[in-house]
């Protein structure tokens, strides 16, 4: 078991493009392993190879709640082929602890990817908590991060200045109402 550490914005790698997996080891599995020791300590459904420094395009995903027998899912080389529908949700990454808001993805995907011996596969998904996880991390392979599509900018730059990453003062005038948040429904990737 090894947990790495999870590189948090604005570290440069999350920026960065990554390179194609070529080469299905014993090394590669070691860094899946660790990326699933290090997503499940922090709680997350998603986590991509940058986000632990590895410029890499590796994926992983396991979107079972708290008290069902795990899912873990791995996409090596992962494509969107086609896409339909848009949905809104709660969004959060582990790169940008505490920061929650609404993004737009698209509903339905169809991924075609490797499998961890390189086999290739394809999934079809149909909206949901999966579907929305899979996107945002195919974003950080691509070196692209929520943040760069926000429902509405000011609710985010609130958001990253509360949690300390953007520079600036909040003022609360009024007491915050805690959101309904259903936990199924919450991306944290
Ligand atoms: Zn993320």
């Amino acid at each position: 078991m090894a947990s790495l550490e999870i590189r948090q914005y604005p570290d440069e790698i999350l920026r960065q493009p990554t390179k194609k997996i070529t080469k299905f080891d014993t090394s590669l599995r070691k860094l899946v392993q660790d990326m699933f020791d290090t997503m499940y300590q922090a709680d997350g459904v998603g986590l991509a190879a940058p986000q632990i420094g590895v410029s890499k395009q590796i994926l992983i995903i396991d979107t079972a709640g708290e008290n069902e027998a795990k899912r873990p899912m791995v996409f090596i080389n992962p494509r969107i082929l086609n896409s339909s529908g848009e949905m809104i949700g709660l969004e959060g990454c582990l790169s940008f602890p505490g920061v929650f808001f609404e993004v737009k993805r698209a509903e339905n995907i169809i991924v075609k990817f490797q499998n961890i011996n390189g086999k290739d596969q394809k999934i079809d998904v149909k909206g949901g908590l999966l579907s929305r996880a899979i996107q945002h991390e195919i974003d950080h392979l691509e070196g692209a991060l929520f943040i760069d599509k926000p429902i509405s900018k000011l609710s985010a730059d609130l958001e990253l200045t509360k949690h300390g990453f953007l520079d600036g003062d909040i003022i609360e005038c009024e007491p915050q109402t805690p959101l309904a948040i259903n936990a199924n429904e919450l991306v944290n990737a």
